[in-house]
């Protein structure tokens, strides 16, 4: 027996585990700055923590309730039916769903370079074909409705990341209706919108009032600090809400992940908190770090090092870590999250005491 043919796919590469690091350079975990893969770092709400250590209690039973109040919390908070509101294990489960929902096996997909890999891996798990629109370094990774409307090609789902990763950039509003109205009818426009809560801007939620070929994809992972328990949603049309019910997991988030989802949305403090802290952070790493960056609207920002694999490699011997983005295609950036205060100072006086070496 064999799997199927699995030779188009490629392996996800996350950002290094910090234990794993930590083991490596003989340090204790705590010793490192890390800021590789747009974690929280100030963790969890409290409330959430909480409400995680009470539904430890409850593990035993279906997620039946709290899937049922969160989608419901979700749903009053961005003022659509709850139908419309796809929970999902982290935003990569509720791209699963969006796939499942569309593509037929040989349909294709557009997705960016540089970009989120998990577009492409979704869909080829769906039998989906993959093709790229190219945001160019030398245009500053612009993000221009003509950039995707000249690579489209009739693709039946189009990925848009705002704000994007790794460069940190955004599209407005009108760029995307623009390019959801330059799309075919049966093209569904994906807008990820994981780090939407660092942009100080309108979501794309607002497009669904009025169309059908837009769906807005949301995560608790990165402003809410609750990336180790996965949980994310999809916000889709009206009209095609109930297919929900046709490709999901039963149960797809958890009882602990809801739980402390309901939990994180009641604590805007801590939201506050993290996107003030992100906001600081990159005016901070673009000011102060001696190499080029690009404004990002996302708790990251792209570094152009010259050779990342060399200079990510020199700040992991000093205890910082960041993505070294050759994974994305660009061999001389990489990309700093932005930590608490001392943790982001930390990594800038690090990366320019190697550019100085
Ligand atoms: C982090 C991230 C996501 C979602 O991550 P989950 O942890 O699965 O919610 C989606 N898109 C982009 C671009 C991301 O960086």
């Amino acid at each position: 027996m064999e799997p199927r043919d699995l030779s188009a796919h490629v392996e996800y590469e996350a950002g290094r585990g910090i234990e794993e690091v930590a083991r490596e350079l003989g340090m204790d975990a705590d010793e490192l700055v890390k800021l590789a893969s747009n974690e929280n770092p100030f963790g969890p709400s409290p409330a959430a923590v909480d409400a995680i250590q009470r539904a430890a209690e409850r593990a035993s039973s279906y997620p039946k309730a709290s899937h049922a109040d969160l989608t419901d919390r979700l749903a009053e908070r961005w003022s659509v039916a709850s139908e419309q509101v796809w929970l999902a294990n982290g935003g990569d489960g509720a791209l699963d769903y969006l796939a499942r929902a569309t593509i037929e096996p040989g349909d294709e997909v557009l997705v960016p370079r540089p970009g989120f890999a998990y577009y492409g891996m979704s869909a080829r798990y769906h039998h989906g074909d993959v093709n790229e629109y190219v945001l160019s370094k030398t245009d500053g990774f612009e993000l221009a409705a003509e950039t995707v409307l000249d690579a489209y090609d009739g693709e039946r789902v189009v990925y848009l990341t705002s704000p994007h990763n790794p460069s940190g950039g955004r599209f407005s509003l009108d760029a995307i209706e623009a390019i959801a109205d330059g799309t075919n009818e049966e093209t569904l426009v994906v807008v990820d919108e994981a780090y939407g809560e660092y942009a100080d801007a309108p979501s794309a939620v607002e497009l669904l009032a009025d169309r059908d070929d837009v769906a807005v994809l949301r995560t608790f992972s990165k402003a809410y600090g609750l990336a180790g328990v996965r949980l994310g949603y999809a916000v889709v049309p009206e009209e095609w809400a109930d297919a929900y019910a046709a490709v999901n997991t039963p149960f797809a988030a958890s009882e602990l992940a809801c739980r402390a989802g309901l939990a994180a949305l009641d604590d805007d403090e801590h939201v506050e908190r993290s996107v003030e802290t992100a906001r600081w952070a990159r005016e901070y790493v673009s000011d102060n770090v001696n190499a080029p960056t690009w404004e990002s609207h996302a708790n990251f920002v792209l570094v152009e090092v010259g050779n990342a694999e060399g200079v990510a490699a020199e700040l992991r011997e000093r205890g910082v870590i960041v993505r070294d983005c050759t994974s994305f295609g660009l061999p001389d950036c990489v990309r700093v999250t932005c930590g608490t205060e001392a943790e982001t100072r930390t990594a800038v006086r690090e990366i320019n005491e190697v550019l100085a070496e």
